[in-house]
């Protein structure tokens, strides 16, 4: 057992959520790649997660992962906590007026079936999103003309002391796959608005958005989504088109010959391979189009 697990232990006698020490973080991510974490914290509902939070020196640094589809963790791990929501978080509810209430950790995909089933549209566009509720909230993810702003109406969260908050959408400060509400904030739940639907017209179009990804996106490889956003006017695989970095390799991470904003780690990159892969993107984008490219992905830890 490490010092920090045996500090944490100490300090929060009541807890009921798991915590392990040096958990594998590549298992938790899309790419595969990353070091452990000091400790993995999977709490056992929101009021022990609050309870973590009140309690937990604030000197132990906090990180929160979702499904990690959008995460490339570095080689040396994450210091401090990391926080995966899990079981606990996994409740759907339908509400009146066309409304699902739903936890944190729930993947987008499911959001999309009970709207479905519920005869609820509006949130087929979680169909391709491959990950959870709280990544959605966090990254205000979309796809196919919408995102999450436009189907939130209000999120709850817990902060970093272990006050639990509900913030009305406004309060969210959506931008394009950007969220400006205070960092430190962990959502735990999501209200969405859609409106009345035919089932199956729904789930027809799930199914179309299903077929488009799977010839249009590399899914099935291990990869972090969309690596940088659109720049105002442009597509940034374009400029990485026009930079001639489709297929260019870093060790064994390579920028993607279907889609070529999506990295792949081919089977054993290390995260410095994907990292300076996509930074030689952007300097040849640089170079060749004057545009500077922004990640989209998020990168977390400290190289090894
Ligand atoms: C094949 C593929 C296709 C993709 N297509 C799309 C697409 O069409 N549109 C799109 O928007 N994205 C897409 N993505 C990216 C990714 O799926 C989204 O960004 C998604 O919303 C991330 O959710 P996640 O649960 O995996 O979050 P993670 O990747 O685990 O985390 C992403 C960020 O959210 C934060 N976060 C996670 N959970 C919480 C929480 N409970 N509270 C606070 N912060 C939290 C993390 O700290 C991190 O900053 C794609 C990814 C892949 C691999």
């Amino acid at each position: 057992m490490s010092n920090l697990e045996n500090r944490l232990l100490a300090a929060l006698p009541e807890l009921r959520g798991k915590l392990k020490s040096g958990a594998s973080l590549a298992d938790l991510t899309w790419f595969r790649v990353g070091g452990p974490a000091e400790i993995l914290y999977s709490p056992a509902d929101e009021a022990d997660l609050a309870y973590f939070l009140k309690k937990t020196p604030a000197d132990v640094p906090v990180t929160v992962v979702g499904l990690g589809s959008n995460l490339l963790v570095r080689d040396g791990g994450i210091a401090g906590v990391v926080i995966r929501l899990g079981r606990g978080f996994g409740d759907i509810k339908i509400e009146d007026g066309s409304r699902l209430r739903v936890g944190a950790a729930v993947p987008d995909v499911k959001v999309a079936r009970a709207a479905a089933d519920a005869g609820i549209a509006g949130l087929s566009f979680y169909r391709g999103i491959p990950g959870g509720v709280g990544g959605a909230l966090r990254m205000n993810g979309g796809a196919h003309g919408r995102e999450t702003k436009e189907v939130v109406i209000e999120a709850r969260a817990v902060d970093r002391k272990g006050e639990i908050h509900v913030l009305p959408v406004a309060e969210l400060h959506y931008d394009y796959r950007h969220c400006a509400a205070p960092e430190d904030l962990i959502f735990t739940e999501a209200l969405f608005q859609g409106e009345p639907g035919e089932p199956a017209k729904i789930l027809a179009e799930m199914e179309d958005i299903a077929a488009y990804r799977e010839q249009a996106q590399p899914i099935k490889s291990r990869t972090g989504g969309s690596t940088f956003k659109n720049p105002p006017g442009n597509k940034a695989w374009q400029l990485i088109d026009a930079a001639g970095c489709r297929g260019l390799m870093v060790g064994n991470a390579k920028v993607s010959d279907m889609h070529c904003n999506f990295l792949i780690n081919e089977g054993n990159a290390t995260g410095a391979d994907l990292e300076q892969l996509g930074e030689t993107v952007r300097a040849r984008v640089k170079e060749t189009s004057g545009v500077e490219l922004e990640w989209e992905i998020k990168r977390l830890g400290v190289p090894d």
